[in-house]
């Protein structure tokens, strides 16, 4: 692209990536602009969780005049709320040096471990195997969609405060998991003609060079891998490094690589995670936008519901509006997970519906391709459509819209309204049944 367009788009002090982690930040400028307290809360709660960042996402996300409640110094910054008093003291005063280092490591792992890093058993029940073989870096959990986690995709331009693969990007090594090569993929692929389509996810698979996403790609584009229709590219670079499309040394090179996809007959989808409206109002932002619909893909926006991030009608309908405007396509809403700093996020069921429902209230039937609040728990992608009352009692209306057996999807089922539960876990069957319908199956299964 000429270079006069680059400037006037991408700024000079965001033009080159750097990571700002904890080692770095103390040297950037808008540290100061950060009040002693929250400073502290930063190098304590970075102990525990990871902390990355870089000078786009600091210049053009954040709005100073509104730390700390911004939502993206919220979305980047770790918060004091996200530990425990007792825990938040402990590290605190062993950072203070009244612990070796090896205790220091110790008190983290621990506190970690209390943390529910691996939800929703991700890792133990949806590893596919081959002739007994298990498959890392592949997920097959519904039927049509095999997910694919590329080993140098498994970070990203910067981490979410509330991020469910925290303990992956924090280092618990025995949560690691990706592939290092297509092959497995390829075979897999093969012997299960049910697939449709894969998911490059991670981590961001757009933190990978043009040519090593090639690498992974191509072999699934050949005449021979007709079965795959879609491609979908789970990313936020959008969000926190849109130069990847627009300026990155290579960034032509991967919109190549989009329009060879499209070009062999599959729809390309990449599914961006938008947290909040402002990401989308950078012009950077919008020109990679711009250029990534050119090559025929669509995107899409899926995000969680977070509190002090994005709790508010006013937000999604606004995300959802300015997406729709700009070629986007609506998806979903999710309900936070529980891992992590959860209680600091997490948002009511009842809430979260509210929330849902006064925001597509507001917006045109464009916007409306989106669902939620949904929750991707171990059976599957559980919606709360909606409260009732029948039977007389109060009841959350709720369905799949993915299920480990696919004949679950799309049958009405009933909880007992409670407005505190956060997740399927806290729900009780309503009109006094002791499971819900697909429990005894899920049981037998596992
Ligand atoms: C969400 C999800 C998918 C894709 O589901 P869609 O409803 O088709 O978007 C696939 N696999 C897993 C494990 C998922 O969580
Ligand atoms: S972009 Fe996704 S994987 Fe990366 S930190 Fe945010 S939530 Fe986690």
């Amino acid at each position: 692209m000429g270079k006069k367009l680059l400037k006037q788009v991408v700024g000079p002090s965001t033009q080159r990536f750097q990571a700002i982690t904890r080692t770095n930040i103390a040297s950037q400028p808008d540290w100061q602009l950060i009040s002693p307290a929250d400073r502290e809360a930063i190098r304590v709660v970075s102990e525990v969780f990871p902390f990355r960042t870089n000078r786009y996402v600091l210049r053009e996300l954040i709005d100073w005049n509104r730390v700390p409640a911004d939502p993206v110094f919220q979305l980047v910054f770790p918060q004091r709320g996200m530990l425990r008093s007792a825990e938040y003291e402990a590290v605190r005063s062993a950072l203070e040096g009244r612990a070796s280092p090896q205790a220091l490591r110790e008190l983290v792992t621990e506190i970690r471990f209390k943390l529910n890093p691996h939800p929703e058993g991700q890792l133990t029940h949806n590893v596919p195997t081959l002739a007994g073989r298990p498959l890392p870096g592949l997920q097959h959990k519904y039927r049509k969609t095999v997910l694919f986690f590329p080993a140098q995709g498994q970070t990203c331009h910067a981490y979410c405060t509330y991020c469910f693969r925290w303990a992956q990007f924090a280092g618990m090594p025995e949560l690691k998991f990706s592939a290092s090569g297509t092959d497995d993929l390829v075979e897999y692929l093969r012997s299960d003609p049910d697939v449709t389509e894969v998911l490059v996810t991670g981590g961001d698979p757009m933190v990978m060079k043009a040519r090593v996403l090639r690498r992974y790609i191509e072999p699934l584009l050949v005449p021979e891998l007709e079965q795959i229709r879609n491609l979908r590219i789970g990313t936020k670079a959008i969000s926190y490094w849109p130069q990847r499309f627009v300026s990155d040394e290579d960034a032509d090179d991967c919109l190549r690589l989009f329009e060879e996809i499209v070009a062999s007959g599959r729809h390309l989808a990449v599914m961006g995670h938008f947290s909040h409206p402002v990401e989308l109002g950078t012009s950077v932002a919008r020109l990679a936008v711009q250029r990534i619909r050119s090559t025929g893909a669509e995107i899409r926006i899926q995000s969680p519901l977070i509190r002090h991030i994005n709790d508010s009608p006013e937000v999604w309908s606004e995300l959802w509006q300015q997406g729709v405007q700009m070629g986007l396509v609506p998806y979903y809403m999710f309900v936070e997970r529980d891992t992590g700093a959860r209680s600091y996020f997490e948002v009511p069921l009842a809430g979260a519906l509210d929330i849902f429902s006064n925001a597509y209230n507001q917006v045109s039937g464009l916007a409306r391709t989106v669902r939620g609040p949904i929750m991707s728990a171990f059976p599957g992608k559980v919606r709360i459509v909606g409260t009732a009352n029948l039977q007389g009692e109060r009841v959350f209306v709720l369905e799949m819209l993915q299920a480990r057996n696919p004949d679950w999807v799309g049958r009405p089922f009933f909880a007992q309204y409670d407005p505190w539960a956060v997740w399927l876990d806290d729900l009780r069957p309503a009109f006094g049944e002791q499971k819900f319908f697909f429990e005894e199956e899920l049981a037998e299964g596992s």
